[in-house]
C-alpha cells in the first residue's frame, strides 16, 4: 500500500519560484490528513543545487531527479521523471502546481502512474478529499479518489507557504531514464514587460467599474508605480475592455496574496472576494461606504478614487523621497 504524500517541484528556467513553497504547504496540509510522510522531489537539469532550499521546509527526505535533458521543459521527459520519483516515494498522492505546464504534466502523469486526477485544488479537507470549483466556480465539488494512488494540481496562493524550519531533509538521487520523446524543446520566449506579476506580488492595486473608463486606470498605475505594486483589476473593469485579462482577481480570475491589496472602485462581490479574500492589509477606496469590500477593509476611504489617487500617490513620492537611505 503506497505511502507518501510527494510534492514535485519543477524549476521555472532554473530558478525555483516562491510557488513551489506553496506546494509544500499543500503537501503538508494532506501529509497531516492522512497521516503519511512528506517528500519532496526536485526535477531539472540542475535541480541538486535547488534542494537544499527545498530540504529547509519541512519534507522528510527530497528527491533529486537531475539529467541533462531535463535542462528545459518539456512535459515528456518531466512527466517519466515524476514518475520516477513517485515510483521511490511510494506515493499515495502527488501534487503538482495549477500552473499550464503543471496541469500538462499532472495529466501525463496520471496515465504512467495509472492514478486518479484533480486539478485546481482550493482545499483539502481533514479526511484527505480535495475541493474543486467546476464551470467557472458556480458549482464546488469534493473529490475522493478510488485509485489507490491520486495526482493533484494545486490552485496558486491557495495554500500557505512553507518556511525554513528544523534541520534539513536528507536529499537522495533517483536515476531516470530519459527514452525517446517525440517532442523536443526549441526556445523560450519570455513576455517581455516590465510589469510586477501578479500571482507573487507582495504589494496589489486593483480598480473596478467605479474607475469609469480606460483612463481611470491611469492614476491607479501611478499609485502603483509608487508603492511598488502590481495592478489588479475586477471582473467588469477587465469586461469592459479597460485592462487585459491578464490583471483580473477572483474566482475567474487570478488569486493573490499580498501583504497590502488596495482596490480602488471594487464593490467587493463574491467572485472578486474570492481571489483576493487572503491579503493581509486590505485598503478599499470607493464613493459608497457599505459595499461589501469597504465593509471588510482593514483601512476605508469614502471618497471619488479621481481626487483620492494623486493625492494619495503624491503623498507617497514625498515620503519615499525624504526617506533617509537604509
Ligand atoms: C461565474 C462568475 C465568475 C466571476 N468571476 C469574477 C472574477 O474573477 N473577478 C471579479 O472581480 N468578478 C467576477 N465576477 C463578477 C462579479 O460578480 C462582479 O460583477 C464584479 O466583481 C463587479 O466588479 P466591480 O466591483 O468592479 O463593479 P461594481 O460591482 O459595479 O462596483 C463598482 C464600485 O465602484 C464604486 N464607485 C463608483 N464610482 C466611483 C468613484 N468615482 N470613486 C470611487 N468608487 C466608485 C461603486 O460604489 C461600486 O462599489 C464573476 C461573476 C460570475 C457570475
Amino acid at each position: 500500500m503506497a505511502n507518501g504524500i510527494l510534492v514535485v517541484v519543477t524549476p521555472s528556467r532554473g530558478a525555483l519560484s516562491p510557488s513551489s513553497y506553496e506546494l509544500l504547504g499543500a503537501g503538508k496540509v494532506l501529509a497531516d490528513a492522512l497521516k503519511q510522510p512528506l517528500l519532496a522531489a526536485v526535477i531539472g537539469g540542475n535541480a541538486a543545487a535547488l534542494a537544499g532550499d527545498i530540504a529547509a521546509r519541512g519534507a522528510s527526505k527530497v528527491l533529486v531527479v537531475e539529467h541533462p535533458s531535463l535542462k528545459d521543459f518539456t512535459e515528456e521527459s518531466y512527466a517519466r521523471a515524476a514518475a520516477a520519483a513517485a515510483a521511490k516515494a511510494d506515493a499515495s498522492r502527488v501534487i503538482l502546481p495549477s500552473t499550464i505546464a503543471g496541469r500538462a504534466l499532472a495529466a501525463r502523469l496520471a496515465v504512467l502512474l495509472k492514478a486518479g486526477l484533480a486539478t485546481d485544488v482550493t482545499e483539502i479537507l481533514a479526511d484527505g478529499k480535495v475541493r474543486r470549483g467546476y464551470y467557472g466556480g458556480n458549482l464546488i465539488a469534493e473529490v475522493e479518489f478510488k485509485s489507490p494512488v491520486a495526482v493533484l494540481t494545486v490552485a496558486a496562493m491557495t495554500f500557505p507557504r512553507a518556511e525554513p524550519a528544523g534541520a534539513a531533509a536528507p536529499v537522495e538521487a533517483v536515476s531516470f531514464d530519459p527514452g525517446a520523446s517525440v517532442s523536443e524543446f526549441v526556445s523560450f520566449q519570455g513576455e517581455e514587460s516590465r510589469e510586477i506579476d501578479l500571482g507573487a506580488a507582495e504589494k496589489v492595486v486593483a480598480g473596478g467599474a467605479g474607475l469609469g473608463s480606460a483612463d481611470g486606470f491611469k492614476p491607479l498605475f501611478d499609485l502603483a508605480h509608487a508603492l511598488g505594486a502590481a495592478v489588479g483589476a475586477s471582473r467588469r473593469a477587465v469586461d469592459s475592455g479597460w485592462i487585459p485579462y491578464k490583471h483580473q482577481v477572483g474566482l475567474t480570475g487570478r488569486t493573490v496574496r499580498p501583504k497590502l491589496y488596495v482596490a480602488v472602485g471594487i464593490s467587493g462581490q463574491i467572485q472578486h472576494l474570492a481571489g483576493m479574500a487572503a491579503s493581509g492589509t486590505i485598503v478599499a477606496i470607493n464613493s459608497d461606504k457599505d459595499c461589501p469590500l469597504m465593509q471588510m477593509a482593514s483601512i476605508a476611504v469614502v471618497g471619488e478614487y479621481s481626487e483620492l489617487l494623486p493625492l494619495i500617490t503624491a503623498e507617497i513620492k514625498a515620503r519615499k523621497g525624504h526617506a533617509v537611505p537604509a
